[in-house]
C-alpha cells in the first residue's frame, strides 16, 4: 500500500514537471534540436530556447551554461509554436457538461466517432455517463453524397454496451443515445426513437428536457473533472490561453441549452481549480450580460464591483462580451436596453465584445460605437479594445471605421468548416489581413463550434468546409500568416501582448511541440492539417500535455 502511494504521488509529479528534476525549486529548461517558429519580430525559426522559471530566458542562443538542474530536452527536430491562444471560446460552459464529456468535433466519420466513444468507455467504470454536447456537426460524419447523420442506437451500443450515451448537437439538438441511455430518458418521460434519436427543436424540446435531467445528476467535484478534462483536451491540441465568452443565463429549467449557465456558480469549479493550483490553462474571462430591464442594473453593480483587467497569469478578468445588454442587434436597429449597456461599459472604461452573425448587425454595432465614442471625451473607447467577434460579412467600410474606434476583430474558422456553405461563408481573412486592423483567432466551440485550432486554421488556408465545397474563394491566406492569428496577434486581444503570443525572452514559456510540420506543405497536406495535435504542450514552463521522453 505504501510503496502504490509513493509511485501514485511521483507520477503525479512527473505528469507536473517536465520530467524527473533533481532540483525541485528550480525550474530550468532548456529545449534543444528543434525547429522552433518563434513568429516574434523578425519571424526568427530558432533550434533551442532557454525556459528560467515561467518564462523564455533566451531564445535561439544559449550563453548561460547549463547547470546540474537544467532538465534538457530534445526535441528531435519536431516543429514547435508559441502556444495557440483562442481569443473567443466558451471552455468553462464546455467543463460544465454533464457526464464525461468526450469531443467528437474532430471526427470525419461514424467510424471515428465510434472509435472516440469506445477508447472512452475502456477508461471509465461502467456506469458512467459518456456525452458529447456541441462543437460537431453531424456534417463531417458523412462525406458527400451520403446524407448527413448521427451514429444510431445500435452502433452506439456496439462500442458502448455497459455505458449510457448521450450526444448532443448545438444550443437544442437534436441528439441520440444508446440502449442504457434511452431507459434512463424513457423513465423521465422523454420521447426516444427506436434508432435512439431524441428531437430537438425549440426550447423546450425533447433535448433540453434530456440534457435537464443529466444535469440534475451533476456535482461541483464532477464540474472540476470536466474543467479538468476540457483543459487537458484544449493542451493536447497545443491551446495554451483561452478567453470564456460566458454563457447565456440560466433559467434553471428544462428550456436552458447546451450554453446556458447559472451566472452566478458558474465559475465555482473554476475558482476551485485555481484556488488548488490545479489550472493547466491560462483562462481570461469576458462577462456575458443579457438583461432586459432597460436600466442595466446586473451591468452596472459588474461595472462598479469587480476590477476589470484584475486577476493573475493564470486566471484573469477582461471584459464584457459576447453579449452587453439584451440581445445584440440582428439586423437594421438597435435596442434602447443595449444602447443603454454600451454606454455604461464605455463610461467604466472597461473593455467590449460583441458577435456578428448577419450581413447587417455589424453596421448597427460600429455605428452605434462610434456615436457614444464621440459623445465621451476623449479618448473614449480607443484605448479600450473594443472587438466584434466571427462578423463573417464584414465589408471594408466598416473594418475602416471600427479601426479608426481603436477596435480589432476576432474571426474564426472551425465554425464555417463544420456548417459553412457557399451562402453562409467568410469571415474575409485576406480584407481584414491587408486592412491592418488588429485581427486574431478563435474557435468560438465548443457549442457551434469545435475547440481545434487546426480544423479552422485549414478553413483558413483552404477556404473549404468539411463537405468538400470551396466556400471562402479569394479570401484564404498562407499557413504562416494564418497560425500568426492563433498567437502572435493574439496576445492584443487579452491586452497582453508583452506577455503571450510569440517565442521571445521575457515572454511567458508557452509552447507546443507539434505531431507533423505545419509549415512544411510539400511534407505536409492541406487535409493533413486537420490531424495536426500536440506532442508536449508548455505553459509557463511546465509540461501540462504529452511527454518529454516519449518524442
Ligand atoms: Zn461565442
Amino acid at each position: 500500500m505504501a510503496l502504490a502511494a509513493v509511485a501514485a504521488a511521483v507520477s503525479t509529479a512527473a505528469l507536473a514537471q517536465p520530467g524527473p528534476q533533481p532540483c525541485p525549486a528550480v525550474r530550468d529548461v532548456l529545449l534543444t534540436n528543434g525547429r522552433i517558429h518563434t513568429l516574434g519580430i523578425g519571424n526568427a525559426v530558432v533550434d533551442q530556447v532557454r525556459i528560467v522559471g515561467d518564462r523564455f530566458a533566451e531564445v535561439g542562443t544559449s550563453r548561460t551554461p547549463t547547470t546540474s538542474c537544467t532538465r534538457t530536452i530534445d526535441l528531435k527536430g519536431r516543429t514547435a509554436v508559441p502556444g495557440l491562444i483562442d481569443n473567443h471560446n466558451h471552455i468553462v460552459l464546455l467543463g460544465l457538461r454533464p457526464g464525461h464529456d468526450t469531443r467528437i468535433e474532430s471526427a470525419a466519420s461514424i467510424a471515428d466517432v465510434l472509435a472516440l466513444l469506445r477508447a472512452r468507455a475502456a477508461a471509465l467504470p461502467a456506469g458512467e455517463w459518456i456525452t458529447s454536447i456541441g462543437g460537431f456537426d453531424i456534417n463531417q460524419f458523412v462525406p458527400p453524397p451520403g446524407m448527413p447523420r448521427f451514429p444510431t442506437l445500435a452502433e452506439l451500443d456496439s462500442v458502448t454496451p455497459n455505458h449510457p450515451v448521450y450526444i448532443q448537437m448545438s444550443f437544442a439538438g437534436p441528439s441520440v443515445t444508446n440502449t442504457r441511455g434511452k431507459q434512463f430518458f424513457e423513465q423521465a418521460g422523454i420521447e426516444v426513437g427506436a434508432d435512439g434519436a431524441i428531437a430537438g427543436g425549440g426550447m423546450p424540446n425533447p433535448t433540453t428536457r434530456a440534457l435537464f435531467e443529466l444535469r440534475k445528476l451533476q456535482t461541483l467535484a464532477d464540474q472540476k473533472r470536466g474543467t479538468q478534462d476540457a483543459m487537458r483536451y484544449a493542451a493536447s491540441l497545443g491551446l495554451t490561453t483561452h478567453l470564456d465568452q460566458g454563457g447565456f443565463p440560466a433559467t434553471g429549467t428544462n428550456a436552458d441549452g447546451a450554453a446556458h449557465f447559472d451566472r452566478y456558480r458558474a465559475y465555482d469549479a473554476l475558482l476551485a481549480l485555481y484556488a488548488e493550483h490545479a489550472l493547466t490553462q491560462r483562462i481570461r474571462l469576458n462577462f456575458l450580460h443579457m438583461e432586459t430591464d432597460v436600466a442595466t442594473p446586473e451591468l452596472a453593480a459588474r461595472l462598479n464591483n469587480v476590477f476589470p483587467h484584475y486577476g493573475d497569469d493564470l486566471l484573469k478578468v477582461v471584459g464584457i462580451g459576447e453579449f452587453t445588454a439584451g440581445a445584440s442587434p440582428i439586423i437594421g436597429q438597435a435596442t434602447e436596453v443595449w444602447r443603454n449597456g454600451t454606454r455604461r461599459v464605455a463610461e467604466a472604461g472597461w473593455r467590449n465584445e460583441n458577435h456578428s452573425l448577419t450581413p447587417g448587425d455589424f453596421k448597427v454595432i460600429i455605428d452605434e460605437w462610434a456615436q457614444i465614442n464621440a459623445s465621451l471625451p476623449a479618448p473614449g473607447i480607443r484605448d479600450q479594445r473594443w472587438v466584434v467577434a466571427h462578423a463573417p460579412f464584414i465589408t471594408q467600410e466598416y473594418v475602416d471605421k471600427l479601426k479608426a474606434l481603436g477596435g480589432g476583430v476576432s474571426v474564426l474558422g472551425g465554425w464555417r468548416y463544420i456548417s459553412g456553405t457557399a451562402q453562409q461563408n467568410g469571415p474575409p481573412f485576406k480584407m481584414l489581413a491587408d486592412s491592418g486592423i488588429p485581427i486574431g483567432m478563435s474557435s468560438d466551440g465548443m457549442q457551434i463550434s469545435p475547440m481545434n485550432p487546426w480544423l479552422g486554421l485549414y478553413y483558413v488556408v483552404t477556404g473549404m468546409n468539411a463537405r468538400g465545397e470551396v466556400i471562402n474563394a479569394g479570401q484564404t491566406l498562407d499557413r504562416a500568416a494564418a497560425i500568426r492569428l492563433y498567437t502572435a496577434t493574439n496576445g492584443w486581444f487579452l491586452g497582453e501582448e508583452g506577455d503571450l503570443g510569440t517565442i521571445e525572452p521575457g515572454k511567458y514559456a508557452d509552447l507546443a511541440v507539434l505531431s507533423a510540420d505545419y509549415f512544411d506543405a510539400g511534407a505536409v497536406t492541406d487535409a493533413d492539417i486537420k490531424r495536426i495535435t500536440s506532442v508536449l504542450t508548455i505553459v509557463g514552463g511546465q509540461v501540462v500535455h504529452g511527454s518529454a521522453d516519449a518524442l
